[in-house]
C-alpha cells in the first residue's frame, strides 16, 4: 500500500492508478511480476507512477530499475514511444506556477558507447554541412547531478515543472541555501544536491535517501531540522550546471583517453553523479543543430549502469539469423541483476566466442544496458569454446566471413526461410496472424516463399490444420495486406535486402521509381546524397537477386503509393531547387548581406559551405571575387554562379 507521502505526492501530480491495482504495482515493483509481461499502457503507467514517486522523494525502484528495467523494456518494445521522449516532470510542489524564463529540455539518453558513438556521427555530419572542422571543434564533459532540477534567474528559484512551466520555489534561498562553490546567482538551470558524505553521516537516519531529503528540502512545509541544519551547514545547495567541473578538448583528444577522461568527471564532485553530460561548445553548429520538442540535439548523457552480475555459463547455443548469420546466444544460471531476472547473454558474434573462449562453465561478467538480453562486459574464467560447424537450422557448413559464422544456405535453410516470410509481413504492417507460430506452420507443409503463403486457398489453411475460422481469417487478410495502401518504400524494404531498410529505400524512391529499380547502376546510386560506392554495391547486388521473386509478388497486385520523386516536387514548386544542395557564398554581396543568404538559402532546405571543396554543388560570387578562386572551384567540377543567377535560379519554379 501507499504511505501518506506517497498518496499525497500523487494526488499533487495528478497521477492515478487506472490500469494497475496496487497490489500489483508493488508486485511489479518487487519483482514477484516480470515487466515483460506487462502490456504497453501498463507499463506506461507504472513507469508514469514510478517517475512521479520517484521525484517527489518517495521512490518504490531504484533509479538503475528505472533506467535500465522497466525504461529499456519499452524502449526495445517501441523506441519512440513518446513517454521516451517527453520532459521527465518533476512532481509539482506547492506554490505559484508560473512561465519560466527559458524553457528547461531535457537531455537525450545513451546507454552504450554505440549510441555516444552515433551520436558523435551526428556531430560530425552537421559540422561537415556547414563546413566546419570537426577535428578542430572543442567537446565540454560535466558530471550529470542526480538531484532536485531548478532554475534561478537571479530574484527566484523555480521547479523544472514540464519543462515550459515551474513551480516558484524561492522559499528554498529564503531558507538560506547556497549556490554552490560560492557561485553568484541567476546562472540560469541547476540541482539542488547534497554532499554524500555529509549525508551519510548527519542525515541517513532521518532520511531514507537523497532524493528523500532534497525533496524535504522542497517542500512547503516547515523544514525538518536536521534539513535545516544542512542547509546551515552548506552541505546542501543550488549547483548551476555553468559551474560544473568539466573537461575540454577535442574528439581526437577525449577518444585518446576516453574511460580516464569520463571516469575523472564522473568523480569530480562529492555528490549524487547518475551519468556524464557531453556537448560541444561550437555556437555556430549548436544553432545549425538546434532541438527537438524534448532536448538539444547538440548534447547527450551518457549513463551506465554500475551493476553487474557474476554467473556461470550453461551453454552456449546457436541461433541461424535471417541472413544467414550465426548469432551466438549464452544461456547461463539465472540470475538477478537491476531487478530482472537474467537466462541469457548475448556474445556479439562467434568471433568474441572464440577469442575469448565462451564456452560452457565459462564465468562472465553481465551488465543490463538498455537491451533486452544483457551483454557479456568481461569473460572472469575462460573455457573451450566449441564453435559450431554447421548451421543449426539446415545443417549445411558454416563459413567465416570477418568476425561472424554464416550460413550461405540462402535456398534451403528453413530458419532463413521463416524469418525472410515473417520480415516480409511484419514489415508490410497491414496484415495480422502471420507470427512465427503460423509461418513455421506453413513451413512444415512446404511452404517455402511469401508468393506460395499468397497462393493458399482458405481450403489449403484447413489441410494444414488450421481451424475453419483461422483459415477464413488467414486469407482474409491476405486480401487486405493487397487492398490496403502501401507506400512503395515499405513494400521494398519488406524483401529484406541488405543496406535496403524503410530509411534507404524510401531515399532511393525519392530518386527513381520502383519500376525503375532493377534497372539502376552503382553509379544512379552511388550519386544519391547519403549513398556510398559500397552501399551502392550491395544494392545492386541485392536487387538482382530478387528480381524474379519481386516482380512474381509485385504481379499480385497491391496498393502501392508511389513515394513522390524529388524532381516532381521542385517541378511543382513544393521544393525548391537548391534542396540537399552544398552551397558556398563569397565576396560581397548587391542585395543584403551575405549571411541573410546563408540563412535564407537554408530555409529553402539548402548546405552552406564556409570553403568550397569537392563537395560543393555551388559557388555563388558576389563583387570582388579573384579569378583565381573561381577558377579552382570550376577546376573541382563546382559550378559557379553570379548573384544574379542564383536568385534566377531559386525564383524558378
Ligand atoms: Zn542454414
Amino acid at each position: 500500500m501507499f504511505n501518506k507521502n506517497q498518496k499525497e505526492i500523487l494526488q499533487r501530480s495528478n497521477v492515478k492508478l487506472k490500469l494497475l491495482s496496487t497490489d500489483r504495482l508493488f508486485d511489479i515493483a518487487n519483482s514477484t511480476v516480470d515487466e515483460g509481461t506487462l502490456s504497453d499502457s501498463e507499463l506506461i503507467e507504472f513507469l508514469t507512477i514510478a517517475n512521479s514517486l520517484y521525484r517527489g522523494g518517495e521512490q518504490i525502484i531504484s533509479d538503475a530499475e528505472y533506467d535500465f528495467t522497466f525504461t529499456s523494456e519499452l524502449r526495445s518494445r517501441q523506441p519512440n514511444h513518446p513517454y521516451l521522449n517527453g520532459v521527465e516532470p518533476e512532481s509539482s510542489f506547492s506554490g505559484k506556477t508560473v512561465d519560466l524564463p527559458t524553457q528547461m529540455l531535457s537531455t537525450e539518453k545513451a546507454y552504450s558507447d554505440d549510441e555516444i558513438q552515433t551520436w558523435i556521427n551526428r556531430i560530425q555530419k552537421a559540422s561537415n554541412e556547414i563546413a566546419i572542422n570537426f577535428d578542430d571543434l572543442v567537446f565540454r564533459i560535466t558530471p550529470k547531478l542526480d538531484g532536485f532540477a531548478a532554475y534561478d534567474d537571479g530574484e527566484r528559484l523555480y521547479t523544472r515543472g514540464d519543462g515550459k512551466r515551474g513551480t516558484d520555489i524561492t522559499r528554498v534561498i529564503k531558507r538560506g541555501l547556497v549556490i554552490a562553490n560560492s557561485g553568484s546567482r541567476g546562472l540560469g538551470a541547476g540541482e539542488i544536491v547534497v554532499s554524500i558524505e555529509y549525508f551519510q553521516k548527519n542525515l541517513s537516519n532521518y532520511f531514507e535517501n537523497t532524493r528523500n531529503f532534497q525533496a524535504s528540502v522542497v517542500k512547503e512545509k516547515e523544514l525538518e531540522k536536521h534539513a535545516a541544519k544542512a542547509i546551515k551547514d552548506k552541505a546542501a545547495v543550488f549547483y548551476p550546471f555553468a559551474i560544473l567541473p568539466s573537461w575540454e578538448g577535442t574528439y581526437k583528444e577525449l577518444e585518446d583517453n576516453y574511460d580516464a577522461t569520463i571516469n575523472d568527471i564522473w568523480n569530480s564532485v562529492g555528490y549524487d553523479v547518475d551519468g556524464i553530460i557531453i556537448e560541444i561548445k561550437n555556437n555556430d553548429l549548436k544553432k545549425y543543430m538546434g532541438a527537438t520538442r524534448h532536448h538539444h540535439r547538440w548534447q547527450i548523457a551518457f549513463k551506465k549502469n554500475a551493476q553487474t552480475a557474476k554467473v556461470k555459463v550453461l551453454r552456449v547455443i546457436s541461433q541461424t539469423s535471417r541472413t544467414g548469420r550465426i548469432n551466438p546466444v549464452a544461456e547461463v544460471e539465472p540470475i538477478r541483476l537491476s531487478g530482472a531476472t537474467i537466462k541469457k547473454a548475448s556474445a556479439h558474434h562467434y568471433g568474441m566466442v572464440k577469442s575469448n573462449c565462451i564456452g560452457k562453465n565459462a564465468v562472465i561478467e553481465l551488465v543490463r544496458s538498455g537491451e533486452v538480453i544483457p551483454k557479456i562486459v568481461k569473460v572472469l574464467e575462460p573455457t573451450d569454446p566449441g564453435i559450431p560447424e554447421l548451421c543449426p537450422s539446415c545443417k549445411s557448413k558454416l563459413i567465416w566471413d570477418g568476425d561472424y559464422l554464416h550460413c550461405t544456405n540462402t535456398i534451403n535453410c528453413p530458419d532463413q526461410i521463416t524469418q525472410s516470410i515473417e520480415h516480409f509481413f511484419s514489415t508490410l504492417g497491414n496484415i495480422d496472424g502471420f507470427g512465427t507460430a503460423t509461418i513455421t506452420k506453413f513451413y512444415k507443409h512446404g511452404i517455402k516463399s511469401v508468393l506460395e503463403v499468397y497462393q493458399q486457398s482458405i481450403d489449403d489453411f484447413m489441410n494444414m490444420d488450421f481451424g475453419p475460422k483461422q483459415s477464413e481469417n488467414l486469407y482474409n487478410q491476405l486480401l487486405r495486406s493487397r487492398t490496403e495502401k502501401i507506400e512503395d518504400w515499405r513494400f521494398l524494404s519488406a524483401f529484406g535486402l541488405p543496406r535496403m531498410g524503410a530509411g534507404n529505400c524510401e531515399k532511393l524512391l525519392t530518386n527513381h521509381r520502383l519500376e525503375e529499380m532493377f534497372n539502376l547502376t552503382i553509379e544512379n546510386i552511388s550519386s544519391i546524397d547519403g549513398f556510398a560506392d559500397k552501399t551502392a554495391t550491395f544494392i545492386v547486388k541485392g536487387l538482382k537477386t530478387i528480381h524474379h521473386n519481386f516482380n512474381s509478388i509485385y504481379e499480385l497486385g497491391f496498393n502501392i503509393e508511389r513515394t513522390p520523386l524529388m524532381s516532381e516536387l521542385v517541378e511543382d514548386g513544393k521544393l525548391s531547387s537548391i534542396i540537399g544542395k552544398l552551397i558556398v557564398f563569397t565576396g560581397s554581396m548587391k542585395n543584403g548581406s551575405r549571411s541573410n543568404m546563408q540563412v535564407e538559402a537554408k530555409k529553402l532546405g539548402a548546405k552552406v559551405g564556409t570553403s568550397v571543396t569537392g563537395k560543393t554543388d555551388f559557388l555563388v560570387t558576389g563583387d570582388k571575387v579573384g579569378a583565381s578562386k573561381i577558377k579552382a572551384a570550376e577546376s573541382k567540377g563546382v559550378k559557379v554562379l553570379t548573384e544574379d543567377e542564383y536568385f534566377l535560379m531559386i525564383s524558378k519554379k
